[in-house]
């Protein structure tokens, strides 16, 4: 049998490193980025372009899945990579983040707790959830729901989660935390961090026991908050458990980019060598950058599939690789810009394709690009289409923007292979 990750390489500059993730549905090259396939699809694109792209791996969103159509029928099916022809390694997410941040909008529309604002837990709870489910009980064994689709009562536990995933099929999955909200008080946020470690056995316990249909991969989640001594202390414990993979959780929930590199960074000596390391919900360029040199190996994050369908079109910048050279915490953190070496504003992240100035521009939508899209498209003709909402647009800015991550992340193992990351 394969094993599930292998360490190729390590940088000499850095704790940024090469690997493989195996799976039964494909290879995963680390560092790597899994695209949202929240619901079970990576938005727009159907199964020839994924593998054009070179797209390495897929996210699905459990929460969304068991509540429509319901885990029963993937798994009847033959698993999510059958039911939805997604042929690359897919990850599943435990729902504890939509059940909880859901949890709390509902909470956060009586009265808020001390130190909690009514904006900040609405926005946190916006982040990664579509639908509101009714919620109908929260307490240490899970959290009881009813689905918006056909009001049937969805409980989640850890063990659910657990068997949801199982039966959802994706090769990844993720253990039932307790992801905290932002801004939380250490008092709280150390109770959710308990509560995570002693459901991650759980999770374990349960895994032990049950049938699979084929390999999956448990992760257990690192949680603490924006809490150094709760953050190595969830690290310490976590890692402890031996489980095949590693996730941080509860980072990019509303704090600043500074508060979030700064969760990376206190860990990052407490991080497996020989397990592979998942950041949950961060996928800016310029973070992923910086965060691979903590011995970050996986990302996910919905932004450039999410910014694709609103007009937001990545830019290849060649000067953006000169980034890369940058050491350890120099990237772009919060405070005067003129204070640090490299700012965000040195990427030319992305543009806007709805801005009129696009309407007559007959050049290529991204010169530095050589994707189908580049290759073929004017900035004119995806100006159109968005203008005109034509479905076809969204596929091209998807593709684009997901085969500038792909390139981002050869360019990336490359730089490590040679040591200048
Ligand atoms: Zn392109």
């Amino acid at each position: 049998m394969n094993k599930f990750f292998t360490v190729k390489h390590v940088s000499k500059k850095s704790k940024a490193r090469l690997g493989e993730i195996t799976t039964s549905h494909g290879v995963v090259k680390t560092p790597g980025f899994i695209s949202a396939a929240t619901k079970g699809t990576i938005k727009s694109l159907f199964p020839q372009l994924i593998k054009e792209i070179g797209i390495q791996a897929g996210c699905v969103n459990t929460y969304h899945l068991v509540t429509h159509p319901g885990a029963e029928i993937i798994e009847k099916a033959g698993g999510i990579h059958k039911y939805s022809q997604l042929n690359i390694p897919l990850m599943s997410d435990s729902g504890g983040f939509q059940v909880f941040s859901l949890a709390r909008k509902d909470k956060a529309r009586d009265k808020s707790r001390p130190g909690e604002t009514l904006p900040s837990l609405l926005k946190q709870a916006d982040i990664r959830g579509d639908e509101e489910p009714f919620l109908v009980k929260i307490s240490e064994a899970g959290v009881k729901f009813r689905s918006t689709y056909d009001g049937q009562l969805i409980e989640f536990t850890p063990e659910k989660s657990m068997e949801f995933q199982r039966k959802i099929g994706a090769d990844i999955n993720m253990a039932f935390d307790e992801c905290t909200y932002y801004p939380a008080t250490h008092e709280y946020a150390e109770k959710a961090m308990v509560r995570t470690h002693d459901w991650l056995k759980r999770c374990i316990k349960y895994k032990a026991s049950d049938q699979v249909t084929h390999n999956q991969y448990l992760y257990g989640v690192i949680q603490g908050a924006t809490f150094e001594d709760l953050r190595k202390k969830s690290a310490e414990f976590v890692v402890s458990q031996n489980t095949p993979g590693v996730a941080i959780g509860g980072v990019s929930v509303g704090e600043s980019k500074k508060e979030m590199r700064e969760q990376v960074r206190w860990i990052s000596d407490y991080l497996p060598k020989d397990r592979p390391v998942h950041l949950l919900g961060v996928g800016q360029i310029d973070d992923i950058v910086d965060l691979v040199k903590y011995g970050i190996d996986t990302f996910d994050c919905v932004e450039p599939t999410r910014l694709a369908r609103m007009g937001r079109i990545y830019k290849i910048n060649k000067a953006r690789c000169q980034n890369f050279l940058a050491p350890v915490g120099t990237l772009p953190l919060q405070g005067n810009p003129k204070s640090q070496k490299i700012s965000s504003t040195h990427f030319e992240y992305d543009f806007d394709i709805l801005k009129s100035v696009y309407k007559a521009d007959l050049s290529p939508v991204d010169e530095g690009c050589n994707c189908y899209v580049c290759k073929n498209i004017t900035k004119s003709y995806l100006h159109h289409l968005f203008k005109q909402r034509e479905i076809l647009g969204y596929t091209l800015a998807t593709y684009h923007n997901l085969w500038v991550m792909e390139r981002l992340f050869d360019k990336i193992r490359e730089m490590i292979l040679n040591s200048e990351l």
